[in-house]
């Protein structure tokens, strides 16, 4: 046998983003190889082991109902699920799990070595194969050429990755793992607008040293949340508790006194970090007034004593590490096991990117994850997802897809990015989605499996398990519709005692269930075959039936904004030649090549007038 060096889709790089471009194509049916530099380190959490959380926790819930992995494996490697917003409305509750990040990496290798149709290999990329105007292939550190008819990049922190600890750095990737520098250098040679950001992460804390009695203890929730749509409790691993502890007034003056050794404060890192996720040296100096900053105390697995304190990600030199970490209770005696560091990368300015993911100015060549200016595990998984079909589907000549922005959370991001660019590192909030009450974590599947049915996505046993949910649905909500309460009767009496009002005209369980004061549990009590009824079916009667009139209304909207939103641009048009375009526009649309009126209409600067006049001509053309 030879040896195989032809592949449909070749995928650089194993971590999230990776992993989930990988499956993706191969569940597809497009022959795919994995290349990463260390198989060990397929699915590694370079940062914290957590997965989820707002924003965030919706994407991993799109990414599952389109048969990712994610879900998957947070459900299989989680040690602590919560819901976040559990008494806020539905469209931004949250789920979020504490991994335990050996079985959290071990699920997702589980998954990558029992997909058919994919390949797995351990080597470090150092140059991309080109062919006139598109990639061929890649060339690898030892020599080996690979060659495929479409590449996805997904290098994460690794392109010219540089560490700081303090006024120390050296080229790294992450800790522990060399930066690609080769690759990096060949990118800068090609077309693409490249820049750096940076990010950091807090330093380890051997937990033996820490005295857990003075700390507050945080339990998650019960019953214990599932991340999957077809996920189970029983899927979960042993559940622990996270402890809180305080940075306090001694903590800040260490800090303060370590400033001027931060590479963040002295000028020796240029890139920007991530706005929401600052270093506990940046919270000192943008908070002065505050006195105390909550430091969450985080288990990184069940078998191990290291433990991650969220809150004080910092690249300040050792021995300020060192001393401010034993300033917080309960952490007098504290040993770190591995320093807290900040990385510097390079990253793809995404507008040179299609909806697909694909480079505009290389063909068949597909970018995703922290490359492109994101942050987070979750952002780089949905953009693994929708490059690496979109890879395959490019090789099956099929049209490319991506969710629109009143389809998924995975759509609001590649449109802002696409559309938008951005300076920071990139991370999902529910605000960013104007259509928030439609894309709920709780509907993702409903939104989505059955479009990743249609596309290859979704494998039989998810799509009877939909189907069988979607069924029930039906099935309780035409039962609520059909069971009736009359007035004076003993159901009656229930119902009052719920709803707190006489019941003064007889009803069917789903009027009574629009009430804001019953909830479906109550309900299904009057009901025989209610017994052992599925709690997410029952939750999405629920939901669909109390913010109705809500959910129309934005229907409505997004019917009329979305218009001419899909309307396609040409690939090759004359800008300059559109009666009535200002210079100043034509050139913005002829430097980033929107594909649809809707996308053009979201880059800064082009005005509601420009799309009209774009409208008109698209009308005149067709
Ligand atoms: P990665 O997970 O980085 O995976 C890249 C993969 O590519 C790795 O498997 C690597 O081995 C492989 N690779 C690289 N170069 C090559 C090559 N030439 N050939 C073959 N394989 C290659 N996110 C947050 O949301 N909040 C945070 O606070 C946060 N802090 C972070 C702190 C640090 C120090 C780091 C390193 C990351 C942090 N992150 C944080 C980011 C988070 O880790 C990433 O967003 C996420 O891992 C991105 O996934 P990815 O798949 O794009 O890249």
């Amino acid at each position: 046998m030879k040896f195989r060096r032809d592949f449909d889709v070749i995928v650089v790089g194993g971590g999230h983003a990776g992993t989930e471009a990988a499956l993706a194509s191969a569940r597809c049916g497009a022959n795919t190889l994995l290349l990463t530099q260390n198989i060990d380190t397929l699915g590694q959490m370079s940062c914290n082991p957590a997965i989820g959380g707002i924003g965030k926790g919706h994407l991993v819930k799109e990414v599952d109902a389109l048969g990712g992995v994610m879900a998957q494996a947070i459900d299989r490697g989680g040690i602590q699920f919560r819901t976040l917003n559990a008494s806020k409305g539905p469209a931004v509750r949250a789920t979020r799990a504490q991994a335990d990040r050996q079985l959290y990496k071990q699920a997702v290798r589980t998954a990558l070595e029992n997909q058919p149709n994919l390949a797995l290999f351990q080597q470090t990329v150092s140059d991309l194969i080109v062919e006139g105007d598109r990639v061929a292939g890649v060339k690898t550190q030892m020599g080996l050429n690979f060659t495929a008819r479409a590449v996805v990049l997904t290098t994460g922190t690794f392109l010219g990755g540089k560490i700081h600890i303090g006024l120390e750095n050296y080229s790294g990737g992450r800790a522990g793992d060399p930066a690609s520098i080769a690759l990096a250098e060949r990118l800068r040679e090609l077309p693409f607008r490249i820049d750096r950001l940076k990010t950091g992460t807090p330093p380890r804390i051997d937990g033996r040293t820490i005295d857990f009695s003075k700390l507050e203890e945080q339990h998650g929730d019960e019953p214990v949340p599932v991340f999957s749509f077809i996920g189970k409790p029983e899927h979960h691993p042993r559940q622990i508790p996270c402890h809180i502890t305080r940075t306090n007034n001694k903590t800040h003056d260490i800090i303060r006194s370590g400033l001027d050794r931060s590479p963040l404060y002295s000028g020796i890192i240029e890139g920007i970090g991530p706005r929401y996720c600052p270093s506990i040296e940046d919270k000192v100096v943008r908070f002065a007034d505050r006195d105390s900053h909550q430091i969450f105390v985080e288990p990184e697995g069940l078998n191990t004593h290291e433990i991650y304190p969220n809150g004080i990600s910092t690249s300040l030199p050792f021995d300020v590490q060192y001393e401010f970490v034993r300033s917080m209770l309960g952490f007098e005696n504290a040993e770190i096991v591995r320093p807290g560091y900040a990385i510097e990368y390079d990253f793809f300015d995404p507008r040179d990117l299609k909806s697909s993911l694909e480079t505009k100015h290389m063909n068949a060549l597909f970018f995703a994850g922290q490359v492109n200016g994101t942050t987070g595990y979750e952002e780089a998984a949905a953009q693994g997802l929708i490059a690496g079909l979109n890879a395959a589907r490019l090789v099956q000549g099929l049209d490319s897809w991506c969710p629109g922005r009143d389809e998924a959370y995975i759509g609001v991001m590649i449109d802002d990015l696409i559309t938008r660019g951005t300076q920071e590192p990139y991370r999902m909030f529910t605000s960013r989605a104007e259509y928030r009450l439609l894309l709920r974590e709780d509907n993702a599947d409903l939104r989505l499996t059955e479009k990743g049915r249609e596309l290859g996505l979704v494998d039989d046993a998810r799509w009877q398990a939909f189907e069988i949910k979607r069924a029930s649905i039906a099935q309780l909500q035409d039962d609520l519709k059909k069971k009736w309460v009359r007035t004076e009767t003993a159901e009656a009496g229930q119902v009052e005692q719920y709803w707190g009002k006489p019941l003064l005209r007889e009803a069917n369980l789903m009027d009574l269930l629009r009430r804001p004061e019953v909830d479906v549990k109550q309900l299904l009590s009057f009901m025989d075959s209610a017994e052992d009824m599925d709690p997410q079916v029952a939750e999405q009667v629920e939901i669909q039936a109390k913010y109705a009139g809500y959910i129309d209304r934005q229907q409505t909207e997004i019917d009329k904004a979305l218009r001419y939103d899909h309307l396609r641009l040409p690939e090759v048009i004359d800008y300059n030649g559109i009666p009535g375009l200002s210079n100043e526009v034509s050139e913005k649309l002829k430097k980033q090549r929107p594909e649809t009126l809707g996308q053009a209409s979201r880059i800064p600067g082009i005005t509601p007038a420009a799309i009209s006049l774009l409208l008109v001509y698209l009308k005149k053309k067709s």
